[in-house]
């Protein structure tokens, strides 16, 4: 398993953290930050869950207003300057346009909500809201001149499956164990912990085989799956139900100008965002339905398609139609059931399930939650696990950067442009592109190139060898998948070919073997940099 070294290296835990998606590695990276041992497992590649599958805002959820969430508005809000501080290269500014249409919701109503999202938290970096007059706005372009006025607000945007990966990264270099590919089969309590049974599952290498650990605690932060592993897995009855509500987003070719996103109101009082997304499309979502399949098998359906052409192109100008889709995806919210009938009012907030009955070995279970309030949740996660680590370190995580995300005065523009007087020979796209995935860490890839072919192999769009050792070797990514869909969205850019290109250099790496290539680059001779020797590629690879 490909795991299976790091698993060999220790076989007890403090913790087994089951699921790598947003929760998951945000509750292994705090806890390992706490001095605890951790071990998180998860069954695909990390992010393959609803973690990828979000809008990607980080934001306080302008609409939870409307349903008085004000506790999780107010923690979110607060979250969100904390997290654009922390990972300013994957998080940014974003400007929400929303038009009025006095017909849904009342003006007042909607100036009452913004003037609270404005104040109901601290605000230091992002501006406060305003009416906009369409008609002498560039705003008003791409919308129908019956839209005569709206509002203008602020929140930010997240490469949401990245985060995970920053995540992930930030708890091993604090100590954990992170093991993708690897399933949560069961657990039974002995003694003061739980023996815990993991199974190889899928990996290209995989095996099969199985492995057994012991944990102090175990965390089920399965999103989707959370009352699968709490019932089936560990035989746990719980009080508490998830709710599973199925989101849909669809990618088209871009569909105006400017970097403002819209927020557009329907009939049926959801909202569709849509977000300007790797430069060339517009994104576009979400829809908000009630789930009870598998979530495993989810993806759009002819019906939410059609219900998000429809929303747009009742508000603007050019008509969206389903034959314009380039991609779409779906996810499921593993929301906490609170009893609501309507699946767009079902609670955003977060609830723990700690199941250590009469001192047994503790299990606590994670329902709901967003992105955005990822790393309180951790933190909070903590709190409820602390009585059984006296020992433990204090929270630490509100102001510690993200990896690559120590950026100087949060400075992005400044810090590319000093990636680009340094490194010439990126071209100004594929500097953005890498300051923003990488942050800081781009030396990792880029520090000892002189000129483009140092990077080895160019699979398109600026991905070389080099960019994909990195995220093999630092970020867990083990397909062409994992690459051009979760580390990246370079697989909108690039053809379908690629992918089996991607697979086959995967493939050379994993025969040549890791210690041949940790070996190489220690003897790196002949005038090839070391990334070269280590990759056994020359210049013109
Ligand atoms: C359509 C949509 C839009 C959203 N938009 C936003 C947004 O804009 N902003 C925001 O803040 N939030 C948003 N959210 C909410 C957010 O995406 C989720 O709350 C969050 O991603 C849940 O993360 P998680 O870690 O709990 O679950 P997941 O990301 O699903 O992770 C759970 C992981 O557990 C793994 N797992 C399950 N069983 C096992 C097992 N037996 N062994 C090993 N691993 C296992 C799964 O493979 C999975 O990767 C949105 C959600 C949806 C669906």
């Amino acid at each position: 398993m490909e795991g299976r070294q790091a698993l060999a290296a220790r076989d007890a835990f403090d913790i087994v953290v089951i699921g790598g998606g947003i929760n998951g590695c945000g509750i292994a990276r705090d806890a390992s930050g706490r001095g605890l041992s951790v071990l998180l497992v998860e069954q695909g590649d990390l992010a393959s869950g609803t973690s990828s599958a979000s809008t990607k805002l980080i934001h306080g959820g302008l609409r939870y207003l409307e349903q008085f969430e004000f506790r999780l508005v107010r923690e979110a809000l607060t979250e969100r300057e904390r997290l654009l501080a922390a990972a300013p290269h994957i998080i940014w500014p974003l400007r929400f346009v929303l038009p009025h249409d006095r017909g849904i919701r009342p003006a007042w109503m909607v100036r009452l909500g913004l003037f609270l999202y404005d104040h109901i938290a601290p605000r230091k970096r992002l501006p406060g809201c305003e009416t906009i007059r369409f008609r002498q706005h560039p705003y008003g372009q791409p919308l129908k001149g019956s839209f005569k006025i709206g509002f203008a607000y602020s929140d930010c945007w997240v490469q949401d499956s990245r985060l995970v990966a920053l995540a992930a990264r930030d708890a091993e270099e604090r100590g954990a164990e992170i093991c993708v590919r690897t399933r949560f089969i069961g657990a039974q309590r002995q003694g003061d912990g739980w023996t815990v049974t993991l199974e190889d599952a899928g990996s290209p290498t995989a095996t099969g085989g199985t492995r057994q650990v012991r944990a102090r605690v175990l965390v089920n932060a399965a999103g989707p799956w959370v009352a699968e592993v709490l019932r089936s897995r560990l035989g746990i009855e719980s009080t508490k139900n998830v709710r599973l509500i199925k989101g849909s987003h669809i990618v088209v070719p871009r569909l105006y100008q400017g970097e403002q996103a819209y927020i557009l109101q329907n009939a049926d009082r959801r909202i569709v965002f849509t977000i300007p997304y790797e430069r060339d499309f517009t994104l576009i979502g979400t829809t908000d339905i009630a789930y009870d399949e598998e979530p495993h098998r989810i993806a759009i359906s002819d019906a939410e398609t059609r219900y998000l052409c429809d929303s747009v192109s009742h508000c603007f100008r050019v008509p969206v139609e389903p034959k314009d889709l380039v991609w779409s995806y779906a996810g499921v919210r593993p929301l906490f059931d609170d009893g609501s009938l309507k699946a767009s009012v079902v609670t955003r907030d977060y609830v723990f399930d700690l199941e250590a009955a009469g001192g047994a070995p503790p299990a606590l279970s994670v329902f709901g939650g967003k992105i955005t309030t990822f790393r309180r949740l951790a933190e909070h996660a903590m709190d409820e696990l602390a009585r059984f680590f006296p020992g433990m370190k204090p929270a630490w995580t509100e102001t510690a950067p993200l990896p690559g995300g120590d950026i100087a005065g949060g400075d992005f523009e400044a810090f590319i442009a000093a990636l680009r007087r340094r490194k010439p020979f990126l071209d100004p796209e594929l500097a953005r592109r890498l300051a923003r995935a990488y942050g800081t860490r781009v030396e990792a890839i880029i520090g000892k190139a002189n000129r483009i072919e140092d990077l080895g192999r160019d699979f398109g769009r600026g991905l070389t060898a080099a960019e994909i050792d990195y995220l093999v070797d630092q970020e867990w990514a083990r397909t062409a998948d994992d690459i051009l869909w979760r580390r990246s969205k370079l697989g909108l850019h690039l053809p379908q070919g690629v992918a089996s290109e991607i697979d086959a250099y995967l493939e050379g790496r994993r025969r040549s073997g890791a210690e041949q290539r940790v070996s190489a680059r220690e003897h790196s001779t002949n005038g090839l940099t070391d990334r070269q020797a280590a990759t056994g590629r020359g210049s013109s690879a």
